[in-house]
């Protein structure tokens, strides 16, 4: 009798070693535990510091992997204050920017967004932790086909990603509750207002290329765009296809 208790209580312990095991495999958390420390600093002095308080906002840069989004040899400087290259001369944009251009569209579960340039698809994986959908739209066919097996990879599977000008909006799904883009544009392509949902915000920055740039904060209200300064900014330049 004890003999079997004894094996009874092996076997127990051995399946529940497996399913500890088994969680730990396929939970993202644990492989990202070697730059847990370094996001959870980057969002307390860069983020929240400066005056980002949107919950779901932070939650989403603390769970991000950052380091996974830029070329391997930038890895160790991932969750540095600053943009970094990703190749074809853009950029990833400052951890501070992104919080602060998430917060800024208020986003929500139950949220439909826009993005307008995915370069590493870091910004569009923020918003895929807040938001039911986003459609994001890159020039660069190569960046945008990277950064869709990498969110795929990673298992955004709430993110769509196209090789495409951005100017066009992406029509088959809108409107959108919001849009954001990530390259400075000369004026507000008027395509994106259209697609804006009643009530909808964009954030876009507006300027000439290689120059400082405006951030404007966009509301769509009666149909139509009240804009608002925020701050000066560099982006990388929209380009045309
Ligand atoms: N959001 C990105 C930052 C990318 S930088 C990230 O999180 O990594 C801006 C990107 O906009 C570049 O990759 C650039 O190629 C792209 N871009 C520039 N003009 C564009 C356009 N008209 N349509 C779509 N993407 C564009």
């Amino acid at each position: 009798m004890i003999i079997i208790i004894a094996i009874m209580d092996i076997t127990i312990i051995k399946v529940t070693i497996c399913a500890i095991l088994a969680l730990g495999l396929s939970s993202p958390a644990l492989s990202q535990d070697a730059y847990q420390e370094k996001r959870e600093t980057m969002v307390r002095r860069q983020i929240k510091d400066r005056g980002v308080t949107d919950e779901a906002t932070l939650r989403a840069l603390r769970t991000v992997p950052r380091h996974l989004f830029v070329p391997e040899n930038y890895r160790s400087r991932a969750y540095e204050d600053g943009p970094l290259p990703i190749g074809y001369g853009q950029t990833i944009s400052q951890p501070y920017i992104v919080g602060y251009m998430t917060e800024a569209i208020r986003p929500k579960a139950g949220f439909k967004v826009l993005e307008v340039g995915t370069g590493s698809g870091y910004q569009a994986a923020v918003l895929a932790e807040i938001a039911d959908k986003v459609y994001t739209i890159e020039i660069v066919k190569e960046l945008a086909q990277q950064a869709d097996s990498r969110l795929k990879r990673m298992g955004y599977d709430n993110v769509e990603v196209k090789t495409g000008d951005g100017y066009h909006g992406w029509k088959e799904h809108a409107p959108y509750d919001a849009i954001i883009v990530t390259a400075a544009a000369e004026f507000i392509p008027p395509p994106l207002i259209e697609q804006l949902k009643p009530g909808g915000i964009m954030i876009i920055p507006v300027g000439s290329p290689f120059m400082v740039q405006t951030l404007m904060l966009v509301e769509k209200k009666e149909g139509k765009a009240v804009s608002k300064s925020l701050f000066p900014v560099r982006f990388v330049p929209f380009t045309r296809g």
